[in-house]
């Protein structure tokens, strides 16, 4: 017997296949999708077995045998292991990246420390009860006696909860208790569940049936603010659940899972799995057992949830399709949209799309025919969406009034008056909070990356976002030596210390990354939030979907047109969104809300289409702009990205790419090489070529023979985005 292993090593463009013999104490052992530790020149490497051969095969050189088996069980069960090629394919990525990035820590294939396993004892009787009674009836001992008694009535306790640890070992000893070790999750789920929820509207009602009885895979939910989308999801899982089968949904990030999981913890109990970034790497671990052992059918999770091996799936849920998190930056980039479809097909089951602002993609996608497209049009509250102010900053600045203006501070009066609550976005899209020098206008730019250093006041000091460099702030400008480097830009702080100033004794909370590096310090701000600890929650783009609180009634937004000036064709699409989703969490409950935008470009149409909530008038609006310009959703898009720390070999290279690819797709759109829009980050330069393209057919070939020509070049780096969401 010989098999074929994929390791991680070398990687370029070609898959790392190599072909071991295998010993007979472990023939038995070998099954398609395990990991096994191979010899690899002199080190040892685990990698997973894709292909097992009965028959020897006819080599000109001695095979080498593999060490050892790493797992009694698949680790890449069929389906995974399929799927895996497919995205190689798909997103021209190496079979190992897209392997590893389906995985758990845990379970990839990588040296590491392996996870525990977490054990708890139990204490049960070893001895049937009527003994039991008869040793308690003839025993003095009462602290004896009392355990005996409580472990009768319980049948099994944790050891841990035995209040008397040496007593217990005498009766451990004697023989009248046993104990035994289970292995449990890190992260306990509600046991107790809810099945009873709200009766659905005849709109959520009309949404559910046409999703079951139509015929198309794909079904995009364009429901507006509050008019009960994730309602619907749970109606949907239920009948899925009912049917005996099983569900995944995706949410974007953590901060929107929180509120979100908890509603489904209480309607699903324990039949819920959370698969998400911020677990440990054993919690993360203990969540895939329970999916791969059936324990659970419903799984939540960000991105790569959409992986979770449960079998048997009959509805994947996308919530807030439109955000760009369900797509991977790193190789494999994929899109969680494509492996939905994908596993959905090969389920027989269907994939749900919602959001308030569908992504310009998939709207155009269901117009045409290739989704079901179902709506809810109305809030659940019966409530109008709320009313959208415009306030031009221009003007408010001549008035004096610089962050916040005044129509905004009589508008938060208000509601502190009336006990209700406020929440403030601070759009720090695309703009970054310096320090200048007020005498030679020098600010600090990152030394690797060429990128204006953002202050921190918490820390002091100031940080590349891009490489993380930080460096304690100047007094003095290095260039002039004038004193008084002033921060420039406005960061959520500066606006926290505003609003204490403005209103004496407020109770604000700030959610940034700042005050949320911390486990659980989202999860933490968002309850105290929601149990009206604080009035004012101020925060950045992460304020700004999912939160549902019952009690906001007024949604303030700083910089509203700030992200319009990001050099990307989606900027005004995403400027869009973000002021949407905003303006959704105003008046969710039984009072009417509103919205205050202060803009410094009132005339911008997505200001307009924000303040009227027409989705569709900036959908038809926009599609024109794409039109013309030759954008998606009218081309698809693939990125070819060159990487190098020469300046003039990367740029060279890079026309050589361009100009060829120019020659081989005569009847495509190859712009570029251009620089990207950052100089460098960490010392490399980057170049970029465009592809539009419609039919990819076309272009794979030709993106192949370059990922394949330049594999084994050191002096720079390939890589290759399709669909990229960011430019
Ligand atoms: P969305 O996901 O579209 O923003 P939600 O599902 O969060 O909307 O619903 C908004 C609010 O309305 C929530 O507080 C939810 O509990 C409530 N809700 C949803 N559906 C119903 C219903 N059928 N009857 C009563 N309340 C509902
Ligand atoms: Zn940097």
């Amino acid at each position: 017997m010989t098999i074929d292993v994929l390791v991680e090593v070398n990687v370029g463009s070609q898959n790392q296949i190599f072909t071991y013999a295998v010993n007979h104490q472990l023939r038995d052992k070998i099954k398609k999708g395990i990991r096994v530790t191979v010899p690899f020149g002199s080190r040892k490497l685990e990698g997973f077995v894709i292909n097992i051969n009965d028959n020897n095969i006819d080599v000109d050189y001695e095979l080498k045998e593999i060490i050892n088996v790493v797992d009694e069980n698949p680790v890449l069960n069929t389906e995974l292991l399929e799927l895996g090629q497919y995205m190689s394919e798909l997103y021209l990525s190496p079979l190992i990246h897209c392997y590893q990035t389906m995985l758990p820590v845990a379970l990839k294939a990588k040296k590491k420390t392996k996870i525990n396993i977490k054990i708890e004892k139990y204490i049960s009787l070893n001895k049937d009860k009527e003994e039991i009674n008869e040793y308690i009836s003839n025993n003095k001992s009462m602290l004896q006696n009392n355990i005996l008694l409580q472990i009768i009535q319980l049948e099994r306790v944790r050891k841990k909860d035995v209040d008397n640890q040496n007593v217990l070992r005498t009766l451990l000893n004697k023989g009248l208790l046993k104990e035994e070790e289970e292995e449990v999750y890190r992260l306990q789920s509600n046991d107790i569940s809810n099945k009873d929820y709200h009766k659905l509207t005849d709109d959520q009602a009309k949404v559910v049936n046409s999703f079951f009885s139509g015929s198309k895979g794909v079904y995009l939910l364009h429901g507006v603010t509050g008019s009960g989308k994730t309602e619907v999801y749970m109606n949907i899982i239920d009948r899925v659940l009912h049917e005996g089968k099983n569900a995944i949904v995706l949410v974007p990030e953590i901060a929107l899972t929180a509120q979100l999981v908890t509603r489904f913890q209480n309607h699903f109990g324990n039949e819920v799995a959370i698969l998400h970034s911020r677990l440990s790497d054993g919690e993360k671990y203990d969540e895939w057992r329970k999916i791969e052992r059936e324990e659970v059918s419903i799984v939540i999770g960000a991105r790569s949830a959409v992986f979770a091996p449960l079998s048997n799936i009959g509805v994947i849920i996308i919530d807030e399709e439109h955000e760009t998190t369900y797509k991977q930056e790193n190789s494999p980039r994929y899109h969680a949209l494509d492996i939905a479809i994908y596993r959905a097909k090969k389920h027989d089951a269907k994939v749900m799309l919602g959001s308030a602002t569908p992504s310009l993609e998939s709207y155009a996608r269901a117009k045409k025919g290739y989704y079901g497209l179902l709506e809810l049009k109305n809030r659940i509250n019966g409530k109008d969406l709320p009313e959208v102010f415009v306030v031009d900053m221009q003007s408010s600045i001549q008035k004096g009034y610089r962050l916040l203006s005044l129509e905004l501070i009589n508008k938060i009066k208000e509601r502190l008056e009336r006990k209700e609550q406020v929440m403030i976005l601070l759009n720090r899209r695309g703009y970054s909070n310096f320090l200048t020098c007020p005498n030679c206008g020098y600010t600090y730019k990152c030394p690797h990356c060429d990128i204006t250093m953002t202050y921190h006041k918490t820390s002091d000091t100031l940080r590349c976002h891009y490489c993380g460099y930080a460096d304690k702030r100047r007094i003095e400008c290095p260039e002039c030596h004038a004193k008084g480097l002033k921060d420039f830009g406005i960061g959520t702080e500066r606006i926290e210390e505003e609003i204490k100033s403005l209103f004496t004794g407020v109770r604000i909370i700030r959610m940034d990354l700042d005050t949320t590096t911390k486990k659980g310090a989202h999860n933490k701000i968002i309850k105290d939030f929601e149990n009206h600890k604080y009035d004012i929650l101020l925060g950045t783009q992460m304020i700004a979907k999912g939160l549902d609180f019952d009690r906001v009634t007024l949604v303030g937004v700083i910089n509203a047109d700030m992200s319009l000036n990001i050099p990307d064709f989606r900027s005004s699409e995403r400027t869009f969104q973000l002021l949407s989703q905003v303006a959704g969490r105003s008046g969710r409950k039984d009072t009417e809300g509103e919205v205050l935008l202060q803009t410094f470009d009132n005339d911008h149409y997505v200001i307009e289409k924000v303040k009227n909530h027409d989705y569709i008038g900036f959908y038809n609006k926009e599609m024109q702009v794409r039109r013309k310009l030759f954008y998606p959703p009218y081309c698809f898009i693939a990125m070819i990205r060159i990487l190098s720390k020469d300046y003039e070999y990367g740029f060279d290279i890079s026309k050589k790419i361009g100009a060829y690819l120019r020659k081989q797709l005569p009847n495509n759109i190859v712009l570029g090489p251009t620089m990207a829009n950052v100089f460098k980050v960490n010392n490399i330069y980057r170049f970029v070529c465009l592809i539009k393209y419609r039919d990819k057919e076309e272009i794979y070939q030709s993106l192949n023979e370059i990922n394949k020509h330049y594999d084994n070049n050191h002096k720079l780096k390939l890589e290759v985005d399709i669909n990229p969401m960011r430019m």
